[in-house]
């Protein structure tokens, strides 16, 4: 079978069974939905599937699972790793919503949501998330590799503080994983990155906080002790202003 003939298959079948674009790299809109922020190392799906609910993201695995084709997910694209070259990308931007229980202090966050939408959600209420320090990372692929934020010396990582994860795996089995219900996987998946299936959304413990003061401190390379700087040939010079 031609690449041609296998990307037109997995699109068709593709188109059968979501109810978001499906996207061939022939079809306008390919581009725009397989690139995130880094420009480098994109993805090259046979198809992108954008997905419009956790629905589609079980039929997009299925179908991938089906064909014996490879997946990857995107939400904003700050952290591509290995990129994909064929198989279905799942892009998540459209799951995007969040809803904050403010009694409960915690908030479900969906899979595409980026930080921004979480912080400003939880802020009406006087809570915060344990996000990191770029407001367009996606909340969900952030905490999946751990997440170590702005408030991490206070709260720790923000693995540590999800509650549950509605996640697709491999099978195509839709799963609610809890520390009661999945353990195992419950673990893994806190701090195991996309590796274990893809997750729909997960719930996460917010924390009271009314005000926040952050900045950065910068030290010229002249001020560092010398054993950091030895070995390297001579820092960049800057005109001073
Ligand atoms: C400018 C910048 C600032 C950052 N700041 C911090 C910080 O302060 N603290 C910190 O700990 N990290 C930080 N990071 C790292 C960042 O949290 C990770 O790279 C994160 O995975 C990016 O998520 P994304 O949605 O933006 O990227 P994406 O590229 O969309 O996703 C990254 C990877 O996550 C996996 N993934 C995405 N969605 C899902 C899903 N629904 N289910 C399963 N797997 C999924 C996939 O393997 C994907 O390749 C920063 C990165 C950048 C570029």
């Amino acid at each position: 079978m031609t690449q041609t003939t296998q990307d037109t298959n997995v699109v068709e079948a593709l188109a059968a069974r979501v109810s978001g674009p499906v996207l061939s790299p022939t079809r306008d809109g390919y581009d725009a939905e397989r690139t995130g922020l880094q420009l480098t190392g994109r993805h090259r799906p046979s198809a992108v599937v954008g997905a419009a609910d956790a629905d589609d993201v079980r039929a997009a695995v299925a179908v991938a699972a089906d064909q014996g084709l490879r997946v990857a997910v995107q939400a904003s694209g700050h952290g591509v790793g290995v990129p994909l070259d064929g198989g279905v990308l799942i892009s998540t931007r459209r799951l995007a919503g969040v809803r904050v229980d403010p009694d409960r202090r915690t908030a479900w966050v969906e899979a595409g949501t980026p930080w921004a939408r979480v912080i400003a959600a939880a802020a009406e209420y006087g809570l915060a998330p344990l996000s990191g320090s770029a407001p367009g990372v996606g909340a969900v692929p952030y905490t999946l590799t751990g997440g170590m934020g702005l408030l991490a010396r206070t709260h720790g990582y923000a693995a540590d503080h999800v509650t549950r994860l509605d996640v697709v795996t491999a099978d195509g089995r839709a799963r609610r994983v809890t520390e009661q219900e999945e353990p195992d996987l419950f673990w893994a998946l806190r701090g195991g990155g996309g590796a274990f299936g893809v997750v729909t959304g997960m719930e996460i413990r917010l924390f009271p906080l009314e005000r926040f003061y952050a900045g950065s401190l910068f030290f010229d390379v002249d001020g560092a002790p010398r054993s950091w700087t030895r070995g390297v040939s001579g820092p960049p010079r800057f005109p001073r202003s």
